[in-house]
């Protein structure tokens, strides 16, 4: 039951994060957050002494066990001081791109320790290589080193995958079990997905071509569009955070 997840809304009824059994909890007991309970046809919102008195009238057969009392799990929370709209972007981090690249080198396909990674600027910042998520990739140290100041074809190296920038939609909303959706369903409406914003290309400024294993770098743009096979499921990063974690240790 602790591994559960649980949906956070803001004020608003809005999906904003979705957090572990454990910090729901805290967002409970500290006054936060109510606890989104269905009560057909309609949904109520539950305080702290409102959940443990239902829990009390109503006990589960398998829930939280406080000191006297097995908790409902809940399912759902609704923040009570926090109206801001869901973030439309993933904010850009070292670690975020480590994630978006499933913490693989984009040049060698290796998996590593975060430790044993750095970022790597496609179009090198010497050439006018912007620090954003479409000129960034995963590099192991060994690949970055070899690739120095040099843009990948210079080095005799292709990247793996056309690095996009990833919507909070491709981060969260896509890693979903089919048991998360079906439990907040009224929360999260299906939607188009977000297509990545059509940033311009990286240029590098010398009309040379970047090839990356499925693209020019004039190509750049629609390609990126085009292959979203990049794995950015929060699932599949966790199932691959622990295996670098376990191969870590
Ligand atoms: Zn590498």
């Amino acid at each position: 039951m602790l591994t559960r997840r649980v949906l956070v809304l803001n004020r608003l009824w809005q999906p904003v994060n979705i957090v572990g059994m454990r910090r729901a909890v805290t967002l409970i007991f500290s006054g936060q957050a109510s606890v989104v309970h269905r009560s057909a046809p309609e949904l109520r919102t539950l305080d702290l002494l409102e959940w443990v008195s239902f829990s009390r009238r109503n006990p589960p057969e398998v829930g939280l066990t406080a000191a006297t009392v097995t908790l409902h799990a809940p399912d759902v929370l609704l923040l009570a001081g926090y109206d801001r709209p869901p973030a439309q972007e993933v904010r850009f981090s070292r670690h975020a791109v480590f994630r978006r690249d499933g913490f693989r080198c984009q040049y060698c396909g290796g998996l590593f320790c975060e430790a044993e990674l750095n970022l790597d600027h496609v179009v090198p910042r010497d050439r006018g290589g912007r620090t954003i998520w479409e000129n960034i990739v995963t590099a192991c140290l060994r690949c970055n080193a070899r690739k120095a100041d040099r843009l990948p074809h210079q080095a005799g190296m292709h990247l793996s995958h056309a690095p996009i920038r990833p919507t909070w939609r491709s981060f969260v909303a896509e890693g979903l079990s089919c048991e998360e959706r079906r439990r907040w369903r009224e929360f999260w409406p299906t939607e188009e997905k977000q297509k990545a914003p059509g940033d311009p290309a990286p240029e590098d400024g010398t009309g040379n071509r970047i090839r990356t294993g499925v693209t020019t770098l004039e190509e750049w743009g629609p390609a990126a569009e085009r292959y979203p096979q990049v794995d950015l499921t929060p699932k599949r990063m966790e199932a691959l955070s622990s295996q670098v974690k376990r191969s870590c240790v």
